[in-house]
């Protein structure tokens, strides 16, 4: 038998889609399945985006395309991060990659090997740590906490550093916990990487748009200091949408940035171009899509943190932002693998175990806010029996 090198031991999974998988799976077999698992919006790619793809394969945009990504994609990012951050980059800097996930693999493929540390938050994206230990660095958890609203602390954050640590990663609005970290942290974090000029930085902005409440996102692009050891990881799948095009942008540093496009050519060599001049459409046409996705995925953080919270045993935080609650359910005598395994196969409501986002995930499920606000009470309802009843 052929067997892969160790470093293929080590790769781990992203769990939302096995769950999709099973949920699939058991709605195939006609059982009534409630979807609180997926971590893609439950729109459609609005319908200008859509024609702009079609325009572009009509008019025989089907060649390659530079591996760095188009000209007018990589300037229309420029326009897009003006527009959000107030800051200026280059189109030189940017990557146009196929996702968001590419850039996690580049930068940690990029500074991590064997007896380099490199920083990630738990609960986290758990493609972080997977990456980290494919190849062969050491992954060092930062702890998330809920009584910290699941943001960064910058003095925990900081005190994790050692001259082993090549790089830090950063998630806010966060993936699984929908936690903001406060722009007077961030500063704080800043101000401490100044004496640790070794540690380089992946701040991935990918739900930058996503957050509620006056709450504003800070990008770590507003820090001159640390640009030449920051990558900025951000894409197209969630704000509009499009999480099955591929499509996601970085921002490199002048050191790094020859490196990524030699990675690109090596690996996938460019983004299709009708996906790239529909990504044009999404960042220069109307917003108002977005808008009302916001406006429903802000009623639904309420809708579901108040429901949840009126579950025994179970405690929600109000998320800040992304599009995700991450409710404690230590006190309801489950584990929470268990506990979202027995919800999909006997109460028919898909939804993630805190655990596959990180060690410090046990005691939590993760609810993902795309489904309707009818569909999201059903399954509360029905989380709630299930409690009931498995006492
Ligand atoms: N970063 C975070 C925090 C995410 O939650 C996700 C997707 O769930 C990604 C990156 C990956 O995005 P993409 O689907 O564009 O690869």
């Amino acid at each position: 038998m052929i067997e892969p090198v160790a470093a293929f031991d080590r790769i781990g999974e992203e769990n939302a889609f096995a769950v999709l998988a099973r949920a699939t799976v058991l709605a195939g077999e006609g059982r009534d399945i409630i979807n609180l698992g997926i971590g893609q919006p439950d729109f459609k790619t609005p319908a200008h985006i859509v024609e702009a793809a079609i325009k572009a394969l009509r008019d025989g945009h089907h060649g390659y395309t530079p591996a760095a990504g188009l000209l007018e994609t990589r300037e229309a990012v420029c326009r897009r991060t003006s527009t959000m951050t107030g800051m200026e980059v280059s189109p030189e800097n940017i990557m146009i990659m196929p996702g968001g996930k590419p850039t996690m693999y580049a930068a940690i493929r990029m500074l991590g090997e064997a007896g380099v540390d490199i920083l990630y938050p738990d609960p986290g994206f758990p493609i972080y740590r997977s990456m980290i230990e494919h190849v062969g660095a050491r992954p060092v958890p930062v702890p998330m906490r809920e009584e910290n609203g699941f943001a960064f602390s910058a003095e925990e954050t900081l005190s994790l550093i050692t001259p082993q640590t090549r790089l830090l990663i950063l998630n806010s609005p966060a993936n699984p916990t929908g936690g903001v970290t406060p722009k007077a942290e961030i500063d704080k974090l800043v101000a401490g990487l100044a004496a640790h000029p070794h540690v380089a930085i992946m701040s991935d902005e990918i739900y930058d748009v996503m957050t509620y409440d006056g709450e504003r996102h800070t990008s770590l692009l507003s820090y001159p200091e640390i640009r030449d050891r920051l990558i900025v990881l951000n894409g197209w799948s969630k704000t509009w949408a499009m999480t099955g095009w591929r499509m996601g942008w970085s921002i490199w540093p002048d050191s790094l940035i020859s490196y990524v496009r030699k990675l690109a050519v090596n690996c996938w060599s460019c983004v299709n171009a009708p996906s790239q001049l529909a990504g044009i459409a999404a960042i220069d046409g109307p917003q108002d899509a977005v808008a009302d996705m916001l406006t429903a995925f802000d009623r639904r953080r309420t809708l579901v943190t108040d429901l949840l919270n009126g579950l025994p045993g179970v405690s929600c935080v109000l998320p800040k932002g992304a599009f995700y609650a991450f409710p404690n359910i230590s006190k309801t005598g489950w584990k929470a693998k268990p506990l979202a395994s027995a919800l999909l196969e006997q109460a028919g409501v898909a939804l993630i175990g805190g655990p596959d986002f990180g060690v410090l995930g046990e005691g939590y499920i993760r609810v993902s806010c795309a489904n309707s606000d009818d569909n999201i009470e059903k399954a509360v309802i029905r989380i709630g029996e299930f409690l009931k009843d498995a006492k």
